[in-house]
Formats: C-alpha cells, structure tokens, sequence
C-alpha cells in the first residue's frame, strides 16, 4: 500500500491511497485501502491518516479515523499514531491471541507528523516544500 498525506497554504488537507491488496487474495476481497475511516481519513479541521497492514486487522479499529479523533481531543501525531496502534494490537492480542500487522502514518493541519508500526520493516518519507506545502508518504513492500 501506497498512502500519500497532503496539506496545502490554506490548510486543506487530502489523503489518498493505493494498493495491491494481500498476495494470493480471494477475489472479491477488500481490504481497508478504499474504506473510509480504515485505510485513509482526512478532516482539514484536524489532520489525516493513512494505513497499511493486514486490512481485516486495520478495519476492526478504524484506524485512520480513530487517529484522526485523537489528534481532535489534543494528542500530537505522533501520541495518537502510537496509542491508536498499540491499543488495537492490545485489543487483537486479547480477542485473537496474537498481534496485528499494523502501520500508520498521520499529520496535523500544522504540518507536524507522527508514525507507529507493530512490524519491523516500515518506512515512510516526509516532503516539504518552501511555502508550507507538506507531502507525506508511506510505502511497504509487499
Ligand atoms: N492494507 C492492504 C490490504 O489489506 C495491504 C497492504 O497494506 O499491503 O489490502
């Protein structure tokens, strides 16, 4: 999965995604990359999110909206990317005995950024340009 974070001199903000989905897939499975709320969220009021993962264990916390909520009751990015991952690998040990592959990125409609991920192998970069606008993009093989 590919989910890009834009935000732009008046504060607007976009969220976009891109993704193959999970290798050997069933047809007709969807994931979390095209639900709202799951893969991507953008509220410009506050800021935007986007994951990727395994999409069954992403869905189950509505992950991008549950970060963006957090960042809207005061958390920094990178407070609500952290509790939001952790508290739905908290909740998918407990129900399913095992952790969930799980990595976000977020930023807030000032520009600062956070990440959390429970794999090893997440990697994201960050763009600026003079003039505020500020690209944030995350990638992971696979
Ligand atoms: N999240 C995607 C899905 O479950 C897969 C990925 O991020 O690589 O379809």
């Amino acid at each position: 999965t590919v989910g890009v974070i834009t935000l732009d001199q008046n504060q607007q903000m976009c969220v976009a995604t891109s993704t193959s989905g999970l290798f050997m897939k069933r047809p007709g499975r969807v994931g979390d990359s095209p639900v709202s709320g799951s893969g991507f969220y953008a509220d410009s009021q506050i800021g935007a999110a986007t994951a990727t993962g395994l999409g069954e264990d992403l869905m189950k916390g509505c992950i991008s909206y549950e970060i963006v909520s957090r960042m809207g009751r005061g958390m920094s990015p990178q407070q609500a990317a952290e509790s939001a991952v952790y508290d739905l690998e908290s909740q998918l040990i407990a129900r399913y005995g095992r952790a969930g592959d799980l990595s976000v990125v977020c930023m807030n409609n000032r520009g600062e950024y956070g990440a959390a991920t429970t794999i090893d192998n997440f990697s994201f970069s960050v763009a600026t340009a003079a003039q505020t606008p500020a690209v944030f993009l995350t990638t992971r093989e696979g």
